[in-house]
């Protein structure tokens, strides 16, 4: 294979890091020798592919983004997207239920820690991350980031209908959260709740770390989706809950600083449609070089339709990966109003594009292409749930960004309203 098509998800490799050359090649091996020969089988059966999480495990990737004094691999945002990318291109259901599980140490990790606190409120947050950040490095244990209910919670509109009530020792937490990633397969959930306190709102947000086998913890609903189906997202009913004030993954209130300062806390989602864009592309060129594994040695390269179809291909990649770079590169608290954008932007063009760059790959190929036994069908079915995830659906980007064009902070428009 060419050095291109070996192409590493992050572009130039010569403007990564040594250690960034080192995780994508780690990913990369896993998810070509492991995880996209595991992939069709639960994708059929919608099953959670508890091998790649052993495989992750042992790999030291559920602590990727636990700092190094602790264990960790100490990934910063960039690098964690890079890895996620390549993970994607693989296998995109665990490339984004690890998502779920690397985000709890992100949120709780460099995120939390850029933000403002109260020194009583930064010693206890570093006490209780570090017991969470001891169960997954040495304990091994994965933990996933229900927050969506279905209400307008998710989309940041109103507070979580999940309440903790504050008691003695800790919390008593009851609701219910949809498509919980990691359902059933998690050893803990990290939900975000509202604290149950007369007059609570939005800012009243908490993000505690509820064990799976806690009493009152139940999973419900069954779990048979168009795509991403290994991601086994059922829903979570909490009932009475009691979580010790250790389960505290952030001090209270810090969710709402998070979401209003750190924007990119909610782009982690896309690196795993940046790796399906790419993965359909991947297809595309081995299928018209004929060089599919199980495929008749056909070439179709040699029509010029293919070439001009699979040139806009790689020109919506490219475009798609520039503005995936230059975001995962820009995180980083308060970014200015031109870099939130380019955050909407880049969201929803990943997004978007991802499914454009599926359904072109099965134009391109033909019928023979989307037949079952071959991956770029599960791969157009997944690329089409980007889009819908909360709190950034393609929408809600769109929605966003045409007020940030055409507003600046606190203007109105008072004939309308
Ligand atoms: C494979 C998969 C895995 C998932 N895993 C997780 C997970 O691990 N954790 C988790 O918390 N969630 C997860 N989700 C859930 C996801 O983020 C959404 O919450 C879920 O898809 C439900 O969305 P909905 O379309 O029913 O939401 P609705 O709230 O009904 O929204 C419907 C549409 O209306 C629009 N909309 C919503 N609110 C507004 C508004 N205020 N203003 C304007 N437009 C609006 C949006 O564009 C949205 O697409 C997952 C989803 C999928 C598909």
């Amino acid at each position: 294979m060419s050095d291109d098509r070996r192409m590493h998800i992050a572009g130039n490799p010569a403007l990564l890091t040594a250690q960034q050359r080192e995780w994508i090649e780690l990913a990369a091996t896993l998810g070509r020798e492991r995880f996209a020969p595991r992939a069709a089988e639960h994708d059929r059966n919608a099953s959670f592919p508890f091998a790649n999480y052993a495989d992750l495990r042992e790999a030291g990737l559920l602590g990727i983004c636990v700092p190094v004094a602790q264990g960790g691999m100490g990934a910063d945002f960039a690098s964690y997207a890079m890895v996620a990318a390549e993970i994607g291109r693989h296998c995109g259901a665990t490339a984004l239920s690890w998502n779920m599980h690397v985000c709890s140490t992100l949120w709780a990790g460099t995120i939390a820690d850029s933000l403002d606190m109260t020194p009583e409120q930064r010693a206890d947050h570093a006490s209780n991350r570090a017991l969470h950040f001891k169960a997954i490095v040495d304990g091994g244990k994965v933990y996933s980031q229900p927050f969506s209910e279905g209400g307008a919670a998710a989309a940041g509109k109103a507070p979580w209908g999940t309440l903790a009530r504050p008691v003695d020792g800790g919390y008593v937490v009851s609701g219910k959260k949809i498509f919980a990633s990691l359902s059933g397969a998690a050893d803990v959930y990290g939900v975000l709740c509202t604290v149950d306190v007369p007059g609570a709102n939005q800012k009243d947000s908490l993000y505690l770390a509820v064990p799976a086998d806690a009493a009152g913890v139940s999973v419900v609903g069954d779990w048979d989706p168009l795509g991403m189906r290994g991601t086994v997202s059922r829903t979570l009913l909490l009932k009475d809950v009691f979580v010790p004030t250790t389960a505290r993954l952030m001090p209270e209130g810090l969710y709402w600083q998070a979401a209003a300062r750190y924007p990119h806390m909610f782009a982690t989602l896309s690196p795993t449609y940046m790796g399906l864009a790419q993965a359909a592309y991947d297809f595309t060129v081995s299928y018209l070089r004929a060089e599919v594994p199980g495929m008749p040695p056909v070439k179709r390269r040699m029509y010029p339709t293919k070439q001009i179809a699979v040139a806009e291909m790689r020109v919506r990649l490219e475009q798609t990966r520039a503005l995936f770079l230059q975001n995962a590169r820009d995180a980083a608290p308060d970014p200015d109003k031109a870099t939130r954008m380019r955050l909407y932007a880049a969201h929803f063009t990943i997004m978007e594009n991802a499914q454009w760059l599926a359904a072109r790959a099965i134009r391109t190929c033909g019928g023979q292409a989307m037949l079952k036994s071959l991956p770029l069908e599960r791969i157009y079915r997944d690329s089409r749930c980007g889009s819908l995830m909360l709190p950034w659906t393609a929408e809600l980007c769109i929605d966003r960004l045409g007020r940030e064009c055409l507003y600046e902070a606190g203007e109105r428009d008072e004939e309308i309203e």
